[in-house]
């Protein structure tokens, strides 16, 4: 289902903005370094800002990975050995049965892996399978994978405000497991934590948040990690209906829109990544997939449709909700942008 457009000014149009600025429309860098695959969209839990709606009851086969997905997307990456990083996400990714397969399989090839872990997982059972998924630590420390975990606040009730119930003692308990196994202090095991505001507002700048985490979570609970990234929250899916409910709309959208940095505009994670669902349909992020937006050329449907050449310079499919990346100090998977 197409969603609904945003309501911003034609005049004030995302590609309008960025013509202005930059005399062209949006495209990808010369080079693809990574590939971000959403392994599927089944989580344990459903966060109130969750731009991909997630959650316990998207157990769907055509939203979760196959094995002969996952072996595709290897040979694809065996294809083309300029790709480097391959950034997983979901979902709980860590859900998908072929997790595993893929991340032994990137890194077999000597590619860098990231895991976008929701901490709470590692702690989970699930009721309805009895599956439980504490080997999650040391398999990600054994195959060094970079572990990038979402904690939106480091103050319990804005946690459980946007993740439920339960959520902060979970994510806290699951942080610690991964730094039992290194996570944080082994310089090869890197721990970023992932920040995103808890209202209609912009993250406060990255650095000194970063160190509110860290001495908040070291003084309360002996926890370690590497970086903080923030992001910010995208008008879109669960988080616009939560801001239409509440008349806010507007007025989220006129904050970003008049938050745009031109300078975020070069490191935008669109010209550096392309983004590939479980199906193995093409975007140039995960925003616009759960937007259902394909990629610009319609030929690019498919990851197999297209070598990382093909992608280079490529015009990148925009819409108004891009000012989410472009607001203030920026946003993207890696945090800020500026
Ligand atoms: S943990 Fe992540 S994927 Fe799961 S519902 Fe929350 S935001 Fe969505
Ligand atoms: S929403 Fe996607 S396409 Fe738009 S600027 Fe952000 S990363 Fe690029």
């Amino acid at each position: 289902m197409t969603a609904l457009p945003l309501p911003v000014l034609p005049e004030r149009a995302f590609h309008r903005t960025v013509e202005q600025h930059t005399g062209d429309v949006l495209r990808a860098a010369a080079e693809l370094t990574t590939l971000q695959i959403n392994i599927g969209l089944v989580c344990n839990l459903a966060c109130r800002h969750c731009h991909v709606e997630s959650g316990p009851k998207r157990l769907g086969g055509h939203e979760n990975m196959s094995r002969e997905t996952v072996q595709r997307i290897l040979s694809w990456l065996d294809e083309n050995p300029g790709v480097r990083t391959v950034d997983i996400t979901g979902g709980s990714a860590e859900m998908n049965p072929h997790f595993r397969d893929l991340v032994r399989g990137a890194r077999q090839r000597g590619l860098h892996v990231m895991d976008r872990c929701n901490p709470t997982i590692i702690v989970h059972r699930d009721r309805r399978t009895g599956a439980t998924y504490d080997w999650i630590p040391a398999f990600l420390a054994e195959h060094r994978v970079e572990v990038v975990a979402s904690m939106p606040c480091y103050l319990e009730d804005n946690v459980n405000h946007q993740r439920g119930r339960g959520a902060y003692d979970a994510s806290v308990e699951g942080l610690r497991r991964l730094n039992e196994v290194g996570y944080g202090s082994d310089p090869e095991l890197p721990l970023n934590l992932v920040y995103n505001p808890n209202g209609p507002h912009l993250p406060p700048p990255e650095a000194s948040l970063q160190e509110d985490y860290r001495r908040e979570l070291k003084e309360r609970f002996g926890l370690v990690f590497d970086q903080l990234w923030t992001i910010t929250n995208m008008p879109i899916k669960r988080w616009r209906a939560d801001l239409e409910r509440a008349g806010q709309l507007e007025q989220y959208l006129d904050l970003l829109v008049t938050a745009f940095n031109p300078s975020t505009v070069e490191g935008l994670m669109c010209r550096h990544q392309i983004h590939v669902d479980s199906q193995g349909r093409l975007s140039d992020c995960d925003f616009n997939r759960a937007l259902d937006l394909d990629m610009a050329d319609p030929e690019h449907l498919r990851l197999w449709d297209v070598s990382a050449e093909d992608l280079a310079g490529r015009r990148i499919v925009t819409g108004d909700h891009c000012y989410g990346c472009t607001a203030g100090a920026g946003s993207s998977c890696g945090g800020s942008l500026a």
